[in-house]
């Protein structure tokens, strides 16, 4: 399989209906087991099952953002966790759909992402010498050795696809082919 620029990695319509289910449900699976456990809010077990189906109606099913969104904060409001839970929400739903792209570049076997999103008034340093451009996948696995403002505790080469530039980051490494790459330049850095 040769990967498409137009690939869309993190499909919102309804995986439900393609033939292909079973496979791409199983990669969902495995984006959530890997990114569940980096949850603090882990720890307590009877949240699992439920933050899998809201997470599944959104990746898999029909469910918009605000409705994930709502859903999972009132839910973890439920069960009294501390802190402002739709941040928290909005956070799980980020990491998620980062997860869920990673599993699929990692089956495609990508070697470049672009740094995507935009840049707003408080984008940190560390996004704004990244965001737009082309890394290679060595590259990006490199950046979890650096200190920077806002990183999260214990990012790793494998995290970091995930975690970008930390909390509240609102950027995602996202896949491109080797062709766009090579044509547009990686690795080169904006200060
Ligand atoms: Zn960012």
């Amino acid at each position: 399989m040769v990967l498409n620029d137009s690939d869309n990695f993190v499909s919102n319509g309804s995986q439900r209906d393609s033939p292909n289910y079973d496979k791409l449900h199983s990669d969902n699976l495995l984006a959530f087991e890997n990114v569940y456990k980096t949850f603090t809010f882990s720890l307590i077990s009877e949240l699992k099952e439920p933050i899998m189906y809201i997470l599944f109606e959104y990746i898999e099913g029909e469910a918009n953002f605000e409705k994930t969104l709502e859903k999972l904060g009132y839910l973890l409001d439920k069960y009294n966790i501390e802190g402002d839970n739709y941040e928290s929400a909005s956070e799980v739903i980020k990491q998620y759909k980062r997860a869920q792209g990673q599993i699929l570049a990692n089956k495609f076997n990508v070697q470049y992402f672009r740094y995507s999103g935009t840049v707003i008034e408080d984008s940190r340093q560390f996004c704004k010498q990244r965001v737009s451009k082309i890394f290679s996948k060595n590259e990006i696995e490199s950046w979890s050795n650096l200190e920077w403002e806002g990183k999260i505790e214990n990012t790793n080469p494998d995290n970091i696809f995930f975690r970008c530039g930390g909390k509240g980051c609102r950027h995602s490494i996202r896949p491109v082919s080797e062709k766009m790459a090579k044509s547009e330049g990686f690795n080169v850095y904006n200060n």
